[in-house]
C-alpha cells in the first residue's frame, strides 16, 4: 500500500442522471445534503450506448454550476469518435476538468460495439483529442472484471489504461478489504503507482444488492449475505448492520493508506452520510486514520 500513501485523499459521491422531474427534485435535495460535507467532487453515470447522454450532460452541468466540481462518466461502447468528441467539447467549454472514462456495457441485442472497443482506447482518444484538458479516472476491479480472460490479463488491461494516460482510478465496490490490498500490491509490483480510490457501496437493500453484485462480479461474503438474509424484511436492521460492516471496512482501508473513498450513492444521501459521519470525515484534515 506504500504507493497509495503519497496521495492527498479525496472523497466523492456518485449519482445517476434522474429520468423524471420528481427524480430531479429528489437529486437536488440529496445534492444539497451531500454538498454540506464539502466533497472533492460529484460524478454522474452515463448509460450504455449513450442511452442517458442528454440527461447525463444536463445533470453534470447543473451540479457543476452549483459549486462542487462534477465529473461526467463517459463510456465508449456503441459510440463513435465524433460523438465522443462532441461530448468532450461540451464538457471542456463548461469548465469540467475530470472525466471517468469507461468502456461501459452494451445491453445484449442492442446495436454494434462502436469504434472504440475498450476503455484504454477511449483514454487514448481523449488524450489525442483533448490533450491534458481533463483529469482521467478509469475503473479498477480488485475482485477482477467478470469478462476478463483471467486475473493476470485483467491486471495487464488495467495497465493499458494507465499507459494510455489515466491519472487515477476508482474501484468497483467490494466488501473484502483484502482484495483491494492485494490488488494494490500487484499493481505496485507492475510499477503502477496512480491513486486507486475504493468505490464504496452502502448496503441498504438486500435483494437489489444481490442482483447488482451478480451482474458486476462483486462478491458478497457469505457471513454478510447470511446475516442480511436473516433480517428478512426488517430494513432497519439491514441498514444498521450494513452501515457497521461498511464503516469498519472503510476504516481499515483508510488506516492502510487508501487515497480516499468514492461513494455509490444511488441518489440517496442517508446511507453514505451515516458512513461519512461514523468515519469522522467532517474533520478529515485533522484525523489520522
Ligand atoms: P475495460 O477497462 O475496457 O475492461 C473491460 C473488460 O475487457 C475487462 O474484462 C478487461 O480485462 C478486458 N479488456 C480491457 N482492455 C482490453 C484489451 N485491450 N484487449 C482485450 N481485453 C481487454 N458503466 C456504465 O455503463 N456507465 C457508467 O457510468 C459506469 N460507471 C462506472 C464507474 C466505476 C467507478 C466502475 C468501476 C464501473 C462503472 N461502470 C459504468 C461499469 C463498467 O462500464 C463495466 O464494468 C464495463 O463492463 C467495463 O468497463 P471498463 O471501463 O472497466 O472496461
Amino acid at each position: 500500500m506504500e504507493s497509495q500513501k503519497q496521495f492527498k485523499r479525496r472523497f466523492s459521491f456518485e449519482f445517476f442522471p434522474p429520468k423524471t422531474d420528481q427524480g430531479k427534485e429528489k437529486l437536488q435535495v440529496v445534492r444539497d445534503r451531500l454538498a454540506e460535507v464539502n466533497p472533492d467532487f460529484f460524478s454522474v453515470t452515463f448509460g450504455a450506448g449513450g442511452s442517458t447522454r442528454d440527461r447525463t450532460i444536463e445533470t453534470v452541468l447543473s451540479l457543476h454550476g452549483q459549486g462542487i466540481s462534477t465529473a461526467p462518466h463517459l463510456s465508449c461502447v456503441g459510440g463513435t469518435r465524433e460523438k465522443i468528441a462532441e461530448l468532450l467539447d461540451i464538457y471542456k467549454e463548461s469548465g469540467v476538468s475530470r472525466i471517468v472514462a469507461l468502456r461501459g456495457d452494451m445491453p445484449s441485442g442492442m446495436g454494434a460495439a462502436g469504434e472504440l472497443r475498450y476503455a484504454n482506447e477511449l483514454v487514448a482518444f481523449i488524450r489525442e483529442y483533448s490533450g491534458d484538458a481533463f483529469n482521467l479516472e478509469v475503473a479498477a476491479y480488485p475482485e477482477f472484471h467478470p469478462q476478463a480472460r483471467n486475473a493476470e490479463e485483467d491486471l495487464k488491461n488495467f495497465a493499458r489504461k494507465v499507459e494510455a494516460g489515466a491519472n487515477s482510478a476508482i474501484t468497483q465496490y467490494f466488501f473484502n478489504a483484502d482484495s483491494y490490498f492485494y490488488y494494490i500490491d500487484r499493481l505496485e509490483k507492475m510499477g503502477i503507482t496512480i491513486p486507486v480510490v475504493p468505490g464504496i457501496m452502502p448496503i441498504v437493500n438486500f435483494s437489489s444488492l444481490v442482483r447488482f453484485s451478480d451482474m458486476c462480479g462483486a462478491e458478497i461474503p457469505r457471513w454478510i449475505r447470511k446475516q442480511l438474509e436473516a433480517y428478512g424484511d426488517d430494513s432497519d436492521s439491514i441498514r444498521k448492520f450494513g452501515e457497521e460492516v461498511v464503516t469498519d471496512m472503510c476504516e481499515r482501508l483508510l488506516a492502510a493508506g487508501a487515497p480516499g473513498l468514492h461513494f455509490y450513492t444511488l441518489n440517496q444521501a442517508e446511507a453514505s452520510l451515516n458512513i461519512w459521519n461514523n468515519l469522522g470525515l467532517a474533520n478529515r484534515d485533522k484525523i489520522s486514520f
